[in-house]
C-alpha cells in the first residue's frame, strides 16, 4: 500500500490550499456553522467562486471549460475541500458534473460535450437522475418508461421515483425502454430530457425525517430531441452502468474525513452529556473509531489501485456496504448517548439529508435525530446492501451468478 499521492497531485494541493486561504474567512470552522438562508447564500456564492476560479469539473478537459486535472489531482482537491469543510459544488453537482459530465466525456458525441458541459459548469443546466421506477429499483433493467421516436423527437411516457433533488433540476437523464421486443438489457436508451415542459411533472415525497429531498417524476407525452441519446439507441444499459462507476476515487478519500469529523463531534457530545463514563457506550465509541480507521485504510487501498488504472468494481461495493452500515450503527449510538432528550428535536437541522451533518456543525438533538433517520436510507440508495453483497460475492468470492427470473 502506497500512502503518498503522486508529486504532480501534491503540487495541486498547494494551489488549492492557497485558494482556500484567500477565499475563506479567518474564523471559518466549516459550512455546518451556517444554516437557513445563510447556508444557501454561501453555497450559491461558493459554487460561483469555484466556477470562476477553475475548481469545478476538475477532471473535465479545459476545452469544454473543465480544470483538466488528473484523477489523483482531483482527489487531492476534494480531500482539501473536505478538510476545510466546504462543498465541492452545488446541491446537484454530483448528478450534473460527477455523473453526467463524466459520462458525456466517455460516451457522449462531440456535439453533446460541446453543448452540455459548459452549461453544466456555468450552472445554467442543473441535472437529476431518473433511473428508479415504482417497479424497477434493484432490478433496474426492467424499466418500463417508454420513449417512442416521432420525427426528430422522442415522446416519453412513464414514471420515475425517488428522484433526489429533482425539484431543483431543469434537466433529467432517464433510462427509457426504446425496444420492447429486445431482451431487457438491450432495449434501453439513456435520454437527456428537459424538465421545463408541460409533459414533465415533479411531485415531492415526504421523508421520515420530515424533509422532502426526493420526488416522483411523471412523463406524459414529454419530448426530448432525437439526438439527446447518450451511448447509442438501445445501448443505454452500458451508459447507465458507466455512469454509476464515477466519483469512487473522490469518495474513497473524502468519506473517512467526514466520518472522522462526525465521530469527533459525537465524542465531545458523549463527554458533555456524561455518557462517556458508561462502559458500554465507551466500548461502542471505540468500535466506531475502529470502523472509521478501517474505512481510511480501505480508501487508501482503493486509491492506490485506482492510480494504477484499476477499475474499482467490487472494492466500491465493499466500501458502500461498510460506510452505510457504519453510519446506521454510529447514529444509533448517538441516539443512545442522547437518551430521552434525543426524542426532542432541538437546535440546528442539517441542511442535507445525505451523509453526515456538515463539518463545523454544532451538536444538537435535531442534528443527530435527522442524521439518524436519514442514515436508514444509506443502505438503500446507490444500490442496496444486499445488491452490493451480490456484486462482491460474485466478483470477489467467485460465487455463481444469481439466477434471473426473466430476461
Ligand atoms: C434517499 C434515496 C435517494 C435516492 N435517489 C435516487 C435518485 O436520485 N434517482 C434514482 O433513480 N433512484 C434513487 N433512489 C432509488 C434507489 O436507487 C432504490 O431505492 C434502490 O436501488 C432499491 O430499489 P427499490 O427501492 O425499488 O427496492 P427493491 O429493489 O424493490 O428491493 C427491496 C428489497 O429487496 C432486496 N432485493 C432486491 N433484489 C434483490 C436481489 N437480487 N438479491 C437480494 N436482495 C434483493 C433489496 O435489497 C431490498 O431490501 C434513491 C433511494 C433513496 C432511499
Amino acid at each position: 500500500m502506497d500512502f503518498d499521492y503522486p508529486p504532480e497531485a501534491e503540487q495541486v494541493r498547494e494551489k488549492v490550499q492557497a485558494f482556500l486561504a484567500e477565499h475563506l474567512p479567518a474564523d471559518w470552522v466549516g459550512i455546518g456553522a451556517l444554516s437557513g438562508a445563510d447556508y444557501v447564500e454561501f453555497v450559491t456564492a461558493w459554487r460561483q467562486k469555484l466556477y470562476e476560479n477553475g475548481w469545478l469539473g476538475l477532471t473535465l478537459p479545459q476545452e469544454y471549460g473543465g480544470a483538466g486535472l488528473s484523477e489523483m489531482a482531483a482527489v487531492v482537491v476534494a480531500e482539501e475541500f473536505a478538510l476545510a469543510g466546504v462543498p465541492t459544488g452545488g446541491a446537484n453537482d454530483g448528478f450534473s458534473i460527477g455523473m453526467l459530465g463524466n459520462t458525456l466525456m466517455v460516451l457522449g458525441t462531440e456535439e453533446q460535450k460541446k453543448y452540455f458541459i459548459p452549461r453544466i459548469l456555468s450552472g445554467e443546466d442543473v441535472w437529476c437522475q431518473g433511473y428508479s421506477e415504482p417497479d424497477s429499483g434493484s432490478d433496474l433493467a426492467s424499466v418500463s418508461t417508454k420513449a417512442i421516436l416521432d420525427g426528430d423527437e422522442w415522446i416519453i411516457n412513464g414514471q420515475k421515483i425517488w428522484t433526489s433533488a429533482g425539484h431543483l433540476a431543469n434537466w433529467i437523464f432517464i433510462l427509457c425502454r426504446t425496444d420492447s421486443d429486445a431482451p431487457q438489457h438491450r432495449g434501453i436508451s439513456f435520454i437527456l430530457c428537459p424538465m421545463d415542459q408541460p409533459g414533465v411533472e415533479v411531485r415531492p415525497i415526504d421523508m421520515i425525517s420530515g424533509e422532502s429531498e426526493f420526488n416522483e417524476v411523471f412523463f406524459s407525452d414529454a419530448r426530448a430531441p432525437r439526438d439527446h441519446v447518450v451511448g447509442g439507441v438501445n445501448e443505454g444499459w452500458r451508459t447507465a452502468m458507466s455512469l454509476l462507476g464515477f466519483e469512487r476515487g473522490e469518495a474513497a478519500a473524502t468519506l473517512p474525513i467526514h466520518f472522522r469529523g462526525e465521530l469527533d463531534r459525537l465524542l465531545t457530545y458523549a463527554q458533555e452529556l456524561g455518557a462517556a463514563t458508561n462502559p458500554l457506550i465507551r466500548q461502542r465509541l471505540m468500535q466506531a473509531y475502529e470502523r472509521v480507521e478501517v474505512m481510511r485504510f480501505m480508501g487508501y487501498s482503493q486509491l492506490t489501485k485506482f492510480d494504477k488504472g484499476h477499475a474499482p468494481g467490487a472494492d466500491a461495493a465493499l466500501t458502500k456496504i461498510f460506510w452505510s452500515e457504519h453510519h446506521r450503527t454510529v447514529t444509533e449510538l448517538a441516539m443512545d448517548i442522547m437518551g430521552m432528550s434525543g426524542l426532542v428535536a432541538d437546535g440546528r437541522v442539517p441542511m442535507s439529508a445525505f451523509g453526515t451533518d456538515e463539518p463545523g456543525a454544532p451538536n444538537s438533538t435535531a442534528s443527530w435525530q435527522s442524521v439518524f433517520l436519514n442514515a436508514r436510507a444509506g443502505t438503500i440508495y446507490a444500490g442496496t446492501s444486499e445488491i452490493q453483497r451480490n456484486i462482491a460475492g460474485e466478483m470477489i468470492l467467485g460465487l455463481p451468478k444469481e439466477p434471473k427470473a426473466k430476461q
